[in-house]
């Protein structure tokens, strides 16, 4: 098993390898089927919402969410509720080389989703052997289930400058690199108003040393 050697050469964060086929899949689906990302998308945001207000006391009692703002309050709690009612799955089991695979097929509603194909490491090497599998919406709904359960839902975030998903190591991550840090804090006034004052600086300082 390569467990012994993970354990030594990389470091592994609560839920990160369960949250990879999730953070996936909204990806793809972005930019495939934005009704189902929207879909999917919501709930996340309705549950991290929810997470949150619970957190803080004396918010609880109105769990309003404020965004977007051109939508009227909506009760993030209720609305998330009311969107897992919807969702009716069967539990599809399929013996493969990796052993068994869980994914869940919709029973019945409006539409199935975006669907995409993943891939399971296989028995030998990693990337040796890889075996298909199907990860649909009513997927990417019950990863989103069993992290609330397993209290990492927060880490999966969109990114705050080219709004990829990602899965936030540290609790203060707000971009999904560091390429996009900088280039967030590059755009931002403040850094260009910065940087002109410099340059004017700079031009002031040639203008000095040339008409000395
Ligand atoms: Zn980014």
């Amino acid at each position: 098993m390569s467990f012994h050697v993970d354990m030594v050469t990389k470091r592994t964060y609560h839920g990160e390898e369960s949250a990879k086929r999730l953070l996936l899949w909204l990806n793809q689906s972005k930019r495939r089927d934005k009704a189902s990302h929207d879909r999917v998308s919501r709930l996340l945001l309705d549950l991290q919402a929810w997470e949150r207000a619970y957190d803080e006391p004396g918010n609880w009692a109105s769990t309003y969410s404020f965004l977007p703002p051109d939508e009227k309050p909506v009760q993030f709690d209720r609305r998330a509720e009311k969107q897992l009612r919807e969702y009716l799955f069967s539990p599809q089991l399929r013996f493969t080389r990796a052993g068994w695979d869980l994914s869940w097929k919709l029973r019945h509603g409006k539409t199935s989703g975006f669907a995409m194909t993943q891939y399971l490491d296989g028995p030998g090497e990693p990337g040796q052997c890889r075996i298909p599998i199907k990860f649909g919406e009513p997927s990417a709904v019950m990863a989103i289930v069993r992290a609330a359960e397993q209290g990492f839902l927060d880490r999966i975030r969109g990114c705050r400058r080219c709004r990829e998903w990602f899965y936030a190591r540290f609790q203060h991550m707000v971009y999904c690199s560091e390429n996009c840090q900088q280039m967030y804090v590059r755009s931002s006034s403040a850094w260009k108003k910065r940087k002109r004052e410099k340059m004017r600086e700079l031009r002031a300082l040639h203008k000095r040393r040339l008409f000395k």
